[in-house]
């Protein structure tokens, strides 16, 4: 087991036992429904005995028709013998039709609900370096192939090898010649099969992943089509989609040539041998070397013989698909979270949530510049801090290190003391209120958003919450009030609007601690007063880091720090910063003349 780096992301373990953990793994997926599968297998054998058990019977009637002892009583009861049969049959294959489906999507259900709760485990540097759309498809897709192996593959494994074993026994029993020659021919016709449904499914795997780029290619333009249409370039756009969608095409029709010679080629084969059986079997009916009754149960079983090639190569498919899923998947889940709590780490409630960097060193990852270099910071419990700098300073990754969205290299950060990674992560980030310059908002209604920061809150804090984050007046004036619903389906509110939403969220959980990153930066002047206004409201009695970009809303902080390449470069009161004329007076008057 390797130890997980901070702010790497570590696929552990040996490659050599890493098929044996997958297969374990894979396997695992069955355990919770042992007695199904038993029950579903059981169920494939009875459906593989009942259809070699039918021939039998029809030889058996048709045997004393030739001899001309057959007796109505006698055919009526093989009739209702092999109505019997059939009905067992039909039920059999209804049970594994519908359970054993039901069997598999619960496993796969199982996987889903796996790997989303491991991808809430997931730090912020995981998330840096990947797709959602990937991320979901993860998720969404590649269960669905494994459902349909889960539960086919023990099937249609018993039910060929009973049908196959048994259709070749009852023909050497009725004529080991002509049996041993149709064996014969067969492996010609399995490397068939075999060979153009790889070809086929090489196809379609080709094909989807041409859905997988059309896919990215619609997002792509979706996403941003609103700077598509402000640059007009909406030809452009159809130009790259029709290109993908030709290569879709292409990959299509590779995949319906080889289904065609698939399908074509196996069909042919099975009239051939049963061609070939009828002239054999006539001869030698000729020669008197065979019975008519014989016969007629030969043809019956060449299509049972040939039905578990089908199958095998239907399995090999759902094998392949499953396996290139399952891998995926595997994957995945085998990316160890790397920001977990400690063993010791434990439950905590700080004090006043006094906040202390001592010698952190930070950077995104080993081969990136350090972001954060031998950085240290105090500060108290209840002040209020401004962080200022230039973009890209790294204000936004500093305030990032507090709950542990990523690790620090070096140096510790503590509040009241206890180092933070001594914390329970949760009970860390329960303590902390962030508010930053983009708010996501769920789907849902207003209150439910608002309870998001608490959800057992009553209503009449919840309209506390909102009253203090200046967001009641406007929230009462919607259709619906709290119940509104926002999001996708619902109303639009402006970014001040959401804004303070997002303050009340953080009014409602009510943390010591409080980060507000460019809260109010992307905000017209007139929302930036009221959201301002409930800021300050919010900061009050709160250990509070403040960054902002506008100089002018941070002039009444009680320390204001300068950002700079090696760290903090200046600190001290508005006016007092100003007198001195150091970074922080040439900031100021950069934005003054902007
Ligand atoms: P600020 O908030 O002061 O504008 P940031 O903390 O956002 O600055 O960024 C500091 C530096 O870290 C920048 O050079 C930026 O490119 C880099 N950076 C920020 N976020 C990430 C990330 N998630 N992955 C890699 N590099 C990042
Ligand atoms: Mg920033």
């Amino acid at each position: 087991m390797t130890m997980a780096m901070p702010g790497a992301i570590t696929r552990a373990r040996p490659a050599a036992s890493l098929r044996t953990r997958r297969v374990k793994k894979f396997l695992s997926y069955y355990r919770p429904y042992r007695l199904w599968l038993a029950a579903d297998l059981a169920a494939s054998c009875l459906i593989a005995s009942t259809t070699l058990a039918l021939p039998i019977c029809t030889n058996l009637i048709t045997r004393h028709l030739a001899m001309g002892t057959a007796a109505s009583g006698a055919i009526a009861t093989l009739g209702g013998v092999m109505i019997g049969l059939v009905a067992l049959q039909a039920l059999c294959t209804a049970f594994v039709d519908y359970q054993g489906h039901i069997v598999g999507a619960r496993m796969e259900g199982d996987m889903r609900a796996e790997l989303f709760a491991h991808y809430q485990k997931l730090s912020f540097a995981f998330y840096d370096r990947q797709r959602v759309g990937q991320l979901m498809a993860r998720l969404t897709v590649d269960p669905l192939s494994l459902g349909e192996l889960y539960h086919h593959g023990p099937e249609d494994i018993v039910i060929a090898a009973i049908k196959f074993a048994g259709a070749l026994a009852i023909l050497f029993w009725l004529d080991a010649a002509l049996a041993a020659a149709i064996l014969a021919v067969l492996p010609p016709i399995a490397v068939y099969a075999f060979h153009y449904n790889r070809r086929m499914n090489r196809a379609l795997r080709g094909a989807r992943d041409r859905v997988g780029d059309i896919n990215a290619q619609v997002e792509d333009t979706l996403s941003g089509i609103r700077v598509v249409q402000a640059f007009a370039n909406e030809a452009l756009e159809t130009g790259k989609f029709a290109a993908a969608n030709m290569r879709f095409l292409e990959s299509r029709r590779d995949g319906y040539r080889a289904e065609a010679l698939f399908y074509t080629g196996m069909t042919a084969f099975t009239q051939l041998i049963t061609v070939g059986v009828i002239v054999f079997g006539a001869l030698a009916i000729l020669n008197r070397a065979m019975s008519l009754a014989d016969l007629l149960t030969f043809v019956l079983c060449v299509a049972i013989l040939i039905d578990p090639i089908q199958r095998m190569v239907n399995l090999a498919r759902l094998y392949q698909d499953g396996a290139t899923g399952f891998s995926r998947f595997a994957e995945m889940l085998e990316i160890a979270p790397d920001i977990l709590d400690a063993p010791h780490a434990h439950d905590w409630s700080p004090g006043g949530g006094a906040i202390a960097f001592d010698n952190v060193s930070f950077r995104y990852r080993d081969d990136t510049p350090h972001v954060v270099e031998h950085f240290s910071l105090a500060i108290a419990a209840g002040e209020t801090v401004a962080l200022v700098g230039a973009s890209g300073a790294g204000k936004t990754t500093l305030c990032a290190l507090i709950p542990r969205f990523y690790e620090t290299g070096a140096g510790e950060i503590r509040i009241d003391g206890t180092p933070i990674r001594d914390i329970q992560l949760a009970s860390l980030r329960r303590h902390i209120g962030i508010v930053q310059q983009d708010t996501y908002l769920f789907a849902g209604t207003i209150a439910q958003n608002l309870r998001y920061g608490r959800p057992d809150a009553s209503d009449d804090e919840l309209v506390a919450a909102a009253k203090n984050a200046q967001a009641h007046d406007f929230i009462t004036a919607l259709p619906n009030g709290y119940d509104t619903e926002i999001g996708q389906r619902g109303v639009t509110l402006s970014g001040g609007q959401k804004q303070r939403l997002a303050i009340a969220r953080v009014f409602l959980r009510d943390p010591p601690i409080l980060i507000l990153d460019e809260a109010t930066s992307a905000l017209d002047n007139e929302s930036e007063a009221a959201v301002q206004r409930a800021l300050q409201r919010l900061a009050r009695g709160r250990t509070t880091l403040i960054i902002a970009h506008r100089l002018s809303t941070i002039r009444h902080a009680g320390r204001i720090l300068v950002l700079g390449e090696q760290g903090i470069v200046e600190e001290g009161r508005h006016d007092d910063l100003l007198a001195a004329g150091g970074a922080y007076a040439r900031l100021y008057a950069a934005q003054r003349m902007a």
